[in-house]
């Protein structure tokens, strides 16, 4: 037996006895798959798999999708992160209704045409609903294939990508390449973890190249790490009675068609009462008594390639500006829930929860 053929063997063996069930595995309908998908997309198992019961629950079909109203599909998304996806589910699932009468494209190319999916999930969806033979290449495959194999180039690197490819392809068990393709992710999941693989458990020990020459913590190789981008959002929750002014993020920009507080953007962290003295948020309460209540902690959330630092300025005001003129609305405290947030202001309102709902 050669090493890929060892790899391929040992990898359905050991997913036998192992096989986690989740409640899209086994799923032939291409449109939940397809769901599952999108969802499962940079996000962990544990937290998709309530969003797929909703989803699945309140969208059983692409027909209800498709007709969603926008607004509600953002709120059921909330709190799941990456917004373009849920939008571009959205424009998939009217395409699929008005160009394809509703039916779910069935080759590997045409599900390619959908919008937000890529070669992974096209490989995903293809192999699970239709059993193409298609591999899956992800994070876990990377990993996973580069230990096994002792894959020095970069995954990374247009080399390294082609190359695991290529080698994923060759691996495949092209007679079960759903089952196949579960059983990587999985194995990369619980196994070959990122941080403290199981090896000394591991089904693949004896031919790994990683295990066997005390490499695993090196593989794989990635010549750029992220460098984050800071951004400092100080959000304005202007109170008025009982209401506070909001508006939906229409900007290009991240968390597009999201509601949000009145933003300042500033360069570096920036005193409160300076900031009430920009042209940003003075317009906003010019020529009139306004009492600051609370200014919040710096609060954090960390995004692919940028970090959100944001704080939170609470005041009020007697009389209303001219929001129409301004696109916002004042919304009663009551209905905030309702509209789709952030997660970074979700954890600010969750934190005031009893004094704010
Ligand atoms: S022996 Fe360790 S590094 Fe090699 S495949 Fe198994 S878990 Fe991964």
């Amino acid at each position: 037996m050669n090493e890929k053929t060892y790899f391929t063997h040992n990898l359905l063996t050991w997913y036998d006895p192992n096989d986690r069930p989740m409640p899209w595995k086994g799923e032939t309908d291409p449109y939940l798959i397809w769901l599952s998908e999108i969802i499962l997309q940079q996000t962990r198992v544990e937290q998709g798999l309530s969003y797929f019961i909703k989803f699945k629950k309140n969208y059983p079909t692409v027909f209800e999708l498709a007709q969603a109203p926008e607004d509600q599909l953002m709120k059921d998304w909330e709190g799941l992160g990456y917004y373009s996806r849920a939008r571009n589910l959205h424009t998939a699932a009217k395409y699929i209704v008005d160009e394809l009468n509703g039916i779910f494209p069935n080759t590997h190319e045409d599900i390619l045409k959908l919008k937000g999916v890529g070669t992974y999930t096209a490989a995903a969806i293809a192999s699970f609903a239709y059993d193409l033979p298609y591999a899956v290449v992800d994070g876990n495959v990377y990993r996973v294939l580069s230990r096994f194999f002792g894959i020095d180039t970069p995954t990374d690197s247009n080399e390294g990508k082609k190359l695991i490819a290529k080698l994923a392809q060759e691996v495949l068990d092209e007679k079960n390449p759903g089952r196949f393709n579960q059983a990587i992710m999985d194995f990369g999941a619980t196994v070959c973890k990122p941080k403290g693989a199981i090896c000394k458990d591991c089904q693949l020990q004896d031919e790994c190249v990683a295990f066997r020459d005390d490499r695993v913590g090196e593989l794989p190789i990635k010549i750029k790490k992220i460098k984050k981008k800071k951004r400092f959002f100080h959000y304005l929750m202007i109170r008025r009675g009982t209401g506070y002014f909001i508006r939906k993020r229409v900007e290009k920009d991240i968390w597009k068609n999201l509601y949000e507080f009145p933003l300042l953007e500033t360069e570096t962290q920036m005193d409160s009462k300076k900031l009430l003295k920009q042209e940003g948020f003075s317009k906003f309460f010019s020529n009139q008594f306004y009492g600051i209540q609370k200014v919040s902690d710096s609060y954090v959330q960390q995004l692919t390639h940028r970090s959100i630092h944001a704080q939170f300025i609470e005041i009020e005001v007697e009389n209303s500006f001219d929001a129409n003129k301004m696109d916002w609305m004042c919304v009663e405290e009551s209905e905030l829930r309702k509209f789709a947030f952030p997660k970074i202001i979700d954890s600010y309102l969750n934190h005031k929860g009893s004094t704010l709902f």
